[in-house]
């Protein structure tokens, strides 16, 4: 039997994709400047399938490129050597809910907003919230070890992963454990932010997070990021940590404006959202030290959001900016650099500069608290010249934010984009511990191969940089 015929009788008929006009699908995620056609894009309805395909993955020696929704902004699930893009968006269950554990257990082709949504009724929530989460799987959180605005005070994916289900490259199925100080090896610690190259993940056991009492949001103008930026190291010096502290340049909050017309103030160079959330007694306290803080740093307005309503229309804009800035041209490149946050002003600063120097315009986002930044270079991809311009800027400012101090990516990952660039943080040496490692969980290197790590032994690639840019630059 051919390998097309197999994969039918795995998962049925219709759930294997072969003709050129689907597989161009599945051919990038949102970072839309790698692009690579699968062979065969298959989607599996439980862990048992997922194991049968990856069993016949191994022994026909095919890449496997697992995907959730495809939301992501690294290439990591673009299907770098073709082979089978493993799409989990059929494995949507939410198995169970336990209010007294406080865990969610579902299946990881399921939304992470869904699973807030699911566990809403016990007051709970899993915390881990992406902009992207009405569309974006817990596979996918899991294997980015994706972050959000909240993050800032509960922590990443990884703190809020309990225990996994997971394929191995070969098909076996195993159980990775986190829970109540299990003694083995902490296997969920390396497989949550592998990016698919260790193991696909198709069940999760999470930790959900109890709702707060009292919330609380303020929203305030700053004449120059420079302001902002400072008054968000000084906010965090004095000992409060506010569930989140974003911030929004003036590029950005004017294409969210055009978009959502809700007042914002168009002159001001950069908004900050600054959310406290517990015991009503403790936020009356800490509101006081934030606004002393915003106001010793010259902002120009500053407002509390008043209800609920309020608070929502918040934070709308801001889950609407990189959506919003589609209104600017037509494509935008969102990098995630991270910098110290008391050097946050002084890196946007110098990526002022490298758009300058490039005659590019570059939207900036930030979850400042964090110090991660989302600089978002704004282009048209009809534009060749423009395109290598932003891939040439783009690199520049990933190394401003690790010359600073930083590195290379706070939650998007590194995926094919930033591959090339691991050596300017990694030794040699830590790349090759980084990389057995990955060859014991995938000794065969089927495992979403050119992604993360360079792997000249197992691919061929040669190390230099626009492995698929070239396609996108050559019109292919
Ligand atoms: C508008 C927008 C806003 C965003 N905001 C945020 C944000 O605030 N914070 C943030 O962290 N990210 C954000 N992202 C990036 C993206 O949404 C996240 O990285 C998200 O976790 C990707 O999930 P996905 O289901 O789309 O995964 P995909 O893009 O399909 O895949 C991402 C990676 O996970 C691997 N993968 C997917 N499923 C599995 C699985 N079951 N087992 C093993 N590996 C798997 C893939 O191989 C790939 O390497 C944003 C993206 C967009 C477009």
């Amino acid at each position: 039997m051919n390998l097309l015929h197999e994969l039918k009788e795995i998962v049925g008929e219709e759930n294997v994709l072969h003709d050129p006009v689907d597989l161009s699908v599945y051919e990038c995620d949102a970072e839309t400047l790698d692009l690579s056609l699968p062979d065969y894009v298959v989607l599996p309805a439980s862990t048992k399938e997922v194991s049968r395909v990856l069993k016949l993955a191994h022994e026909h020696k095919i890449p496997v490129s697992p995907r959730g929704a495809g939301t992501g902004l690294s290439g990591g699930a673009t299907p770098v050597h073709g082979g089978i893009s493993l799409v989990l968006t059929r494995m949507t269950k939410i198995l169970q809910i336990d209010p007294y554990e406080q865990t969610a257990t579902v299946q990881t082709g399921c939304t992470n907003a869904s699973v807030s949504e699911a566990s809403k009724a016990h007051n709970l929530h899993f915390a881990p919230d992406p902009s992207s989460g009405i569309a974006s799987t817990i596979g996918g959180n899991i294997a980015e070890n994706a972050g959000g605005p909240h993050c800032l005070k509960y922590g990443m994916t990884t703190n809020h992963v309990l225990g996994a289900t997971v394929v191995m490259s070969d098909g076996s199925i195993a159980k990775f454990n986190n829970w109540y100080q299990s003694p083995d090896v902490d296997l969920l610690g390396l497989l949550v932010g592998s990016e698919g190259t260790m193991a696909i993940v198709t069940e999760a056991i999470l930790k959900l997070t109890p709702n707060s009492q009292s919330i609380q949001t303020l929203l305030a103008y700053f004449p120059t990021v420079s302001h902002c930026g400072k008054a968000v190291s000084a906010i965090v010096s004095t000992g409060v940590i506010p569930s989140a502290m974003e911030l929004v340049d003036q590029i950005t909050l004017n294409a969210v404006e055009d978009y959502l017309h809700m007042g914002l103030d168009r002159s001001a160079a950069a908004l900050l959202i600054v959310e406290l959330d517990g015991m009503e007694e403790r936020i009356a306290i800490e509101r006081k030290m934030v606004e002393e803080q915003i106001r010793r740093h010259k902002a120009t307005s500053l407002e509390w959001a008043t209800n609920a309503y309020e608070r929502m229309k918040i934070w709308k804009a801001r889950k609407s900016a990189f959506g919003a800035l589609g209104r600017v041209t037509p494509h935008g490149y969102v990098l995630d650099g991270v910098v110290p946050r008391s050097r946050l002003a002084e890196a946007i600063e110098l990526i002022d500069k490298i758009g300058e120097k490039w005659n590019l315009q570059i939207a900036n986002v930030a979850h400042a608290g964090d110090g991660n930044l989302h600089p978002c270079l704004l282009y048209n991809r009809d534009n060749k010249e423009q395109v290598e311009r932003v891939i040439k800027a783009g690199q520049e400012i990933l190394h401003v934010c690790v010359q600073v101090g930083g590195t290379l990516s706070g939650e998007h990952g590194i995926g094919v984009e930033k591959i090339h660039d691991m050596p300017f943080v990694f030794s040699q040496d830590d790349l090759e511990i980084m990389l057995k490692v990955r060859d014991v969980f995938d000794p065969a290197g089927i495992m979403n191969p050119g992604k993360v790590i360079p792997t000249p032994k197992r691919c061929g690639e040669t190390g230099d940089r626009p492995l698929l840019r070239h396609q996108v630059l050559s019109g292919c």
